[in-house]
């Protein structure tokens, strides 16, 4: 064996970067394989096997010149995260995954089936910086953004287990770990990506982005025309309240956020959706739902309550089914519509980062997984 010749190409290696082609938009890759000398055929072949045969390594692409496929593999990967723990709910709905990254940090992925279709929950960051007190991902607090490939990679995840059962990935909605209007960029390069009609193909009214209130995110989405629906996250109708449960509520105060949706909902002639976790005893009085009334009068608005998911760190409990109807009832009243969101699958602990936070649950997801293989072998 030669060693200095080994040490040479481990150097070599060492120095070449290594691109996660679910990093790229199509016209990156397409760049990239033009820099290679191959035209956008090739690319096109390779957006194929990325985002219609879900191939998860290089090796598992089919058609490529076999150059392109040796400097593929010499210089790129795809991003596919693995599978750390696994839980299903019980009434079969909802399946959670704990999914690991290259650096070993860990987010959560979800699918679940709402109304029939099967939708993914995606992450857009590892914890979150935005602390609200309800909230496993806020407990735990900010580690880092994710990048587009590592959004991507969750979206693909799950359609490839969709396929597998013989299913289409529909929806998509970014509820998972993380504030997505923090994460700006990559977050909207990442639904370029699964939106594209040659890939993935989700299209962008089945995508909802949900947001805490960043106020100039939800600006640049309106004046860019990002097309997916948005949600924003109120759980509280006066700055006061609302900062209890949601410390953002400080940094961009109602009046601003309110203005900033009337603004979205004009320039792109779109309903937004309003959601609000119901905590017994916190927010969940009828004087409150007044409040919320009045708030929202005028707007195109729709709002989602979602009785509170406990998580450890936060001893608040849900609202009792009565009070629930009790406060819809008055925002009928003012004509605003709303939903009552049962979380789905609450076994499998479906509320944000709960998976990644609680080990008890990791614990009984891990085992889980154990018995999920032996029945498979
Ligand atoms: N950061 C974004 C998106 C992720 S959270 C946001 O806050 O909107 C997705 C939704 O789940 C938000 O509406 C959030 O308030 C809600 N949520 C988080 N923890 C919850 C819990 N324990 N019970 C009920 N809803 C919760
Ligand atoms: Fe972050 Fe959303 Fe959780 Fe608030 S609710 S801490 S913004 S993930």
């Amino acid at each position: 064996m030669n060693l200095t010749a080994d040490r040479a190409t481990i150097a070599e290696m060492d120095s070449t970067p290594t691109v996660n082609l679910y990093d790229l938009s199509r016209a990156a890759l397409e760049e990239m394989l033009a820099a290679w000398g191959y035209s956008s055929y090739y690319a096109g072949q390779v957006w194929a096997n990325l985002y219609r045969r879900l191939a998860t390594s290089v090796g598992e692409m089919t058609e490529l010149r076999p150059q392109l496929a040796e400097r593929l593999a010499a210089e790129a990967i795809i991003g596919v995260p693995q599978t750390q723990a696994i839980i299903h709910s019980a009434d079969g709905h909802t399946s959670k995954f704990l999914l690991g990254l290259a650096d070993g940090q860990a987010i959560e992925t979800v699918l679940m089936y709402f109304r029939g279709r099967a939708t993914a929950c995606v992450s857009t960051q590892v914890g979150c910086a935005m602390g609200c007190v309800f909230c496993a991902t806020g407990q735990m607090g900010f580690r880092r953004h994710l990048t587009p490939g590592e959004i991507v990679g969750q979206v693909a995840y799950v359609a490839r287990l969709l396929r597998e059962r013989g299913e289409m990935l529909r929806n998509i909605v970014l509820m998972g770990m993380g504030e997505p209007l923090h994460n700006y960029d990559a977050t909207m390069a990442a639904l370029e990506t699964v939106m594209d009609h040659r890939g993935l193909a989700i299209a962008p009214r089945f995508i909802t982005l949900s947001t805490v209130g960043v106020v100039p995110g939800i600006r640049r989405l309106a004046a860019e025309a990002q097309p997916f629906r948005l949600a924003v996250s109120l759980h509280g109708a006066t700055d006061e309240e609302r900062a209890r449960l949601v410390p953002p509520a400080r940094r961009w105060p109602l009046a601003e956020l309110i203005a900033a949706c009337r603004h979205y909902s004009e320039t792109l002639r779109r309903r937004i959706f309003f959601e609000w976790a119901l905590i017994d005893g916190q927010n969940d009085s009828p004087a409150q739902a007044h409040a919320l009334g009045r708030l929202l009068h005028g707007l195109n608005a729709h709002v989602n309550l979602i009785p509170l998911n406990p998580t450890i760190g936060y001893d608040g409990r849900p609202t009792e089914a009565t009070a629930v109807k009790a406060f819809q009832a008055v925002l009928a009243g003012y004509g605003l519509p709303s939903t009552v969101r049962q979380r789905r699958g609450i076994d499998v602990a479906a509320g944000c980062g709960q998976l990644a936070t609680d080990p008890l649950r990791l614990a009984a997801a891990n085992q889980g997984r154990a018995s999920d293989r032996s029945a498979a072998g």
